[in-house]
């Protein structure tokens, strides 16, 4: 092997690389490896670390779309405002939350967002997956700590509604990938230029004489990709416009992927069964709600960690709340997802309400689901 082509084949691994998305271990991945057909991975069920999770990407560049929504990162009610929520994809485990921390209404003085962050009275609150979601958790928990008493419980069943609106949902989503198709050409014409051209000619040319066009046609393809990212980004993430181009300005096998970073977190601020009704087909979307209403029923173990009543009270509002507002998507499901499955054989005398894990013991706990007690099966004599 050449170095020029031991340099294509590390090319090649860096571009491999940069298909592939890391997501905190709460959020769903949205997938899509050709046309619009998604399908739905939970975060917590993908190989990775404590914070966060891997997943990839239809690595040629005309295909493929993503969108990554984690669920609101903390507990609201009209009492005050916790970081921290029980909701965790069954059977996976919830993932880490530092610090959980409750403040009263009348105690929130400042919010704001900063990066991924969400600070209140100046200390880090919460940290959240996408700069548009914190921006959108600091717009929502200053307006509350703003309103009236009287007016709390009304402004977050107006946000959840907001937040489970498959019209507003669908309309974003296809105006995010129709606003950024203009990324495709380039994207396309970079690929081939240095997976398939610049190998050609390497194998069957001369590419001592014909560097000088493929040099070209590289600040070609890039001067056009940059500006279409630039117009694209604009449209639809202006506040990060700037960090968009500047990733992909200098190299050439970012911005082959550079659709991916603006589509992925279009959908940021919805929530994620929304979106599964929106975006995937109806027995995955039907799946996906019945395994997460189990979870908001019966949590893992502990519900709250916090043992301030307010606290407490608040967690088990927020939960009833979400609770609801995803069987209103799907109310037969969600009914029939909280009924006991069938024994899967004569021994198995229990089971996992939140996972649907079978026992042969009814006294066992369900480990996986924090030592969750078992519900018995009732078997007709
Ligand atoms: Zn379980």
């Amino acid at each position: 092997m050449t170095e020029f082509e031991s340099l294509l084949v590390a090319l090649a691994a860096i571009y491999l690389v940069l298909g592939v998305v890391w997501v905190r271990r709460d959020a769903f991945v949205f997938r899509a490896h050709t046309g619009r057909r998604f399908h739905v991975a939970a975060a917590n069920a993908l190989v990775g670390g404590e914070e966060g999770a891997l997943q990839w990407l239809n690595p040629l560049p005309p295909f493929g779309l993503v969108h990554v929504v984690q669920p609101f990162p903390a507990s609201v009610s009209a009492e005050g405002v916790l970081a921290w929520t029980s909701a965790a994809y069954p059977p996976g485990e919830r993932h880490r939350q530092a610090d959980p921390r409750f403040f009263a209404w009348s105690d929130v003085r400042r919010v704001e967002a900063r990066e991924k962050d969400v600070l209140v009275n100046d200390v880090r609150f919460v940290r959240t997956g996408s700069t548009r979601l914190a921006a959108h958790v600091a717009r929502f928990v200053h307006e509350l700590a703003k309103a009236k008493p009287a007016e709390r419980a009304r402004r977050i069943d107006a946000e959840l509604e907001r937040a489970f609106d498959g019209v507003a949902i669908a309309d974003a989503a296809g105006r995010a990938e129709r606003g950024s198709a203009a990324l495709v050409p380039p994207a396309v014409g970079l690929f081939l230029l240095a997976f398939v051209a610049t190998p050609w000619v390497d194998l069957f040319g001369d590419i001592h004489a014909q560097w000088p066009w493929l040099v070209l046609a590289l600040f070609a393809l890039q001067a056009w990709g940059v500006v279409a990212l630039w117009i694209t980004a604009g449209r639809l993430e202006k506040r990060e416009r700037w960090k968009h181009v500047l990733q992909c300005a200098l190299s050439p096998l970012a911005l082959i992927r550079a659709r991916d970073g603006l589509l992925r977190d279009q959908l940021a601020t919805f929530a994620p069964l929304a979106v599964a009704k929106a975006l995937l087909e109806r027995a995955e979307f039907e799946a996906l709600l019945a395994a997460s209403v189990r979870d908001a029923r019966n949590p893992a173990l502990p519900g709250c960690p916090v043992a301030d009543p307010r606290a407490l009270a608040t967690e088990a509002d927020w939960r009833a709340r979400i609770a609801a507002a995803a069987a209103r998507l799907a109310p037969a499901v969600a009914e029939a997802a909280l009924a006991p499955p069938p024994p899967l054989a004569d021994d198995c005398v229990a089971w996992c309400a939140r996972c649907e894990r079978q026992y042969t013991r009814a006294d066992s706990l369900c480990a996986g689901c924090g030592d969750r007690p078992l519900v018995r099966f009732s078997r007709k004599a």
